[in-house]
C-alpha cells in the first residue's frame, strides 16, 4: 500500500491520527487511538520479553523525560545533536540539508561538514525545493533538542530527553548498587523522547515526540557478553561499509561465524543475530526485506565503534528504512558522565577498576508500529486482513452473538469469562456476521467466536461455540470453556531460549 492509503486506513480505524486534529494537526505529533494504543503496548511487551528477558541482570526502569542541562552538556548533545539546516533567502523556508541534496546524494549527508555540503549545493546548482530559486543559505547546524525554562523563576535550563539511552547512563551507579554488582548489567528504557525535527515527515518515521525502546548493556571489555554457540550458522543479511565504498548496493547473506572470522567481535555479532531474530521471527517481517546496513567510520557518531542499522524495505515509503540498530559505544558514555559529575563510575573487577563499556540495542517503537501495518496488512480478495501474530494483535478475540437479542447475555458473559482468564475480547453485535468478521480481520484480530442457537439450546451443541481463525478462515465447534486454554498460549510473546 502507498503511504497515503495506509495512513488513511489507520486513521479511519482509529489506530492513530494527528495531534490536535480539529485544529488542523501539529507537525510531527500523533495520537494513538484504541487499536494503536493496544498494538503499541503489545509491541513494547514483546520487545521487553525478547531483550530484557535475556538475562536476570537486565532491568527496565522508567526515567523522567526532563533532564537538567548538565546531562546534555556532558553527553555532547548540547554541542553535537544537530542536523545541518539550509534556509531559502527568498521564501524563508527551512530544509534539512539531506532533503536539499536528496537527488544528487541519496546516501545522505552523514559525515559531511557544512562547507562540504555547501560545495555540493553550489557544484550542482541546487535550488530551493519550495520556490525553485538559487538563493539557498550556507548550511548551519540546528540543535534538535527542546529546551525549557525550568523552575519558578524560569531561570534554570532543562531539556526534554532527546534519547532514552542517557537515562540508562545516569542510572548506572544506582543500578549497580540495586543489582548484584555483576557485569554485564542491562538497563532498559521504553519511553518518550523529543526532537525538534526540521522537517517532520513520513508520519511515524520522523516525529517530534516518539517512543524508543533501548537496552544498554554495561560490560567489562575483558569479558564481553554473548557467545554465538548454536547461532554461529545463522545467515545474517548485511551490507558492509567496505563493499559500499566500492559501489556495492546488494545485501549479502553471511553466516554469523564468518562475520566473526572477518573481524567483528563475537559478542557484537551475537546481538546482531538476536536483533535479526526479533525482527524476523517475533515481529514476522519478511526475511528478504531485512538487512543490516553498516555505517562507516565517517558516517557513524564518533563514539560508536561499530554500528549496523537494522533496515526494513517498506512498500509504503518506497525503500529501506531504519527500524533499529546495534551500537558498540565503548566507554564514552560512562567516561563522559563520570568526568562531568565527579562521580567515579568505574567498578571493581578481577582485573582492577574498570569503566564499563556499553552495547546499545535500540528500537523505534512508532516506526515499527507503522512497519507492522506496511508488512502485515494484506488484501486477500475483497478482504483487508492485518495478519499480525496473535501476541501483537490489539484485540485478540471478537465475540459475536448470532442474533443479538437471543444470544447477547451468553456472549457478554463469555467476554467476561475470557477476561478473567487473561484473554481480552471485544463484543460486537452490529450488522451481519460477515461484516463483523471483516471488521475484525482489518483490526488484526486472530480469533472470532460466535454464540448461536446451539450454544444456548438444550441439544448436543449446548455450551459450544464456533471458533473462526483469521488467516485460514477455518471454523470449528468447541466447548466455550475450552476457549481460554486454546487461545491464551498464543498471546504470550516469544522469549529467547537459554544460552
Ligand atoms: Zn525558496
Amino acid at each position: 500500500m502507498k503511504s497515503e492509503e495506509l495512513y488513511a486506513l489507520l486513521r479511519r480505524r482509529g489506530v492513530l491520527w494527528p495531534t490536535a486534529e480539529i485544529y488542523g494537526g501539529a507537525q510531527g505529533l500523533y495520537d494513538y487511538g484504541p487499536l494503536g494504543t493496544a498494538l503499541k503496548r503489545r509491541l513494547e511487551d514483546a520487545w521487553t520479553a525478547w531483550f530484557v528477558g535475556r538475562s536476570p541482570d537486565y532491568y527496565r526502569i522508567e526515567p523522567s523525560v526532563i533532564v537538567p542541562e548538565a546531562v546534555v552538556r556532558a553527553s555532547g548533545h548540547l554541542e553535537n545533536f544537530t542536523d545541518p539546516e539550509i534556509s531559502c533567502d527568498r521564501c524563508g523556508a527551512h530544509f534539512r540539508a539531506e532533503t536539499v541534496l536528496e537527488k544528487v546524494r541519496p546516501e545522505g549527508v552523514d559525515g559531511l561538514a557544512p562547507n562540504q555540503i555547501e560545495e555540493v549545493v553550489r557544484a550542482n546548482g541546487l535550488r530551493c525545493p519550495s520556490c525553485g530559486s538559487t538563493t539557498l543559505s550556507v548550511p548551519k547546524p540546528f540543535n534538535l533538542m527542546f529546551d525549557l525554562p525550568f523552575g519558578v523563576g524560569r531561570d534554570e535550563r532543562a531539556y526534554l530527553l532527546p534519547e532514552t539511552a542517557q537515562a540508562s547512563y545516569l542510572a548506572f551507579a544506582r543500578m549497580w548498587e540495586v543489582g548484584r554488582k555483576a557485569l554485564p548489567l542491562g538497563v532498559a528504557v521504553v519511553g518518550r523522547v523529543f526532537r525538534n525535527e526540521i522537517a517532520p515527515r513520513q508520519v511515524l518515521f520522523r516525529m517530534r515526540a516518539f517512543t524508543q525502546a533501548e537496552l544498554q548493556i554495561f560490560f567489562d571489555p575483558a569479558e564481553p557478553p554473548g557467545h554465538l554457540g548454536p547461532r554461529a550458522e545463522e545467515l545474517v543479511p548485511v551490507l558492509r561499509a567496505d563493499r559500499r565504498e566500492q559501489g556495492a548496493t546488494d545485501t549479502q547473506l553471511v553466516a554469523a561465524r564468518d562475520l566473526v572470522a572477518g573481524g567483528l567481535p563475537e559478542f557484537y555479532v551475537d546481538h546482531l543475530v538476536h536483533m535479526l531474530r526479533f525482527l524476523r521471527d517475533v515481529l514476522g517481517y519478511p526475511a528478504e526485506r531485512l538487512r543490516f546496513f553498516e555505517k562507516s567510520e565517517k558516517e557513524r557518531a564518533f563514539y560508536n565503534r561499530i554500528q549496523f542499522d537494522a533496515e526494513l524495505e517498506l512498500e509504503s515509503l518506497g525503500g529501506p528504512k531504519e527500524v533499529g540498530a546495534v551500537h558498540y559505544r565503548g566507554d564514552y558514555d560512562l567516561g563522559r558522565h563520570g568526568a562531568a559529575s565527579g562521580k567515579d563510575l568505574s567498578v571493581s573487577r578481577p582485573s582492577g577498576r574498570v569503566v564499563p563499556h556499553v552495547l546499545e540495542l535500540t528500537f523505534g517503537v512508532d516506526r515499527n508500529l507503522w512497519a507492522l501495518a506496511d508488512t502485515h496488512l494484506r488484501q486477500d480478495g475483497d478482504r483487508t486482513v492485518w495478519k499480525l501474530p496473535s501476541y501483537l494483535a490489539p484485540v485478540p478475540v471478537g465475540v459475536f452473538p448470532l442474533i443479538a437479542k437471543e444470544h447477547r447475555a451468553y456472549a457478554e458473559r463469555l467476554v467476561a469469562d475470557l477476561a478473567v482468564a487473561g484473554v481480552e475480547a471485544a463484543y460486537d453485535e452490529a450488522s451481519s456476521i460477515g461484516k463483523r468478521y471483516a471488521r475484525m480481520d482489518e483490526a488484526g484480530t486472530p480469533f472470532c467466536v460466535t454464540v448461536d442457537g446451539g450454544t444456548v439450546g438444550d441439544g448436543p451443541e449446548r455450551d459450544t461455540v464456533t471458533l473462526r481463525a483469521r488467516d485460514s478462515k477455518a471454523q470449528e465447534r468447541l466447548p466455550a470453556t475450552a476457549l481460554a486454554a486454546r487461545i491464551a498460549p498464543t498471546l504470550r510473546p516469544p522469549r529467547p531460549g537459554p544460552g
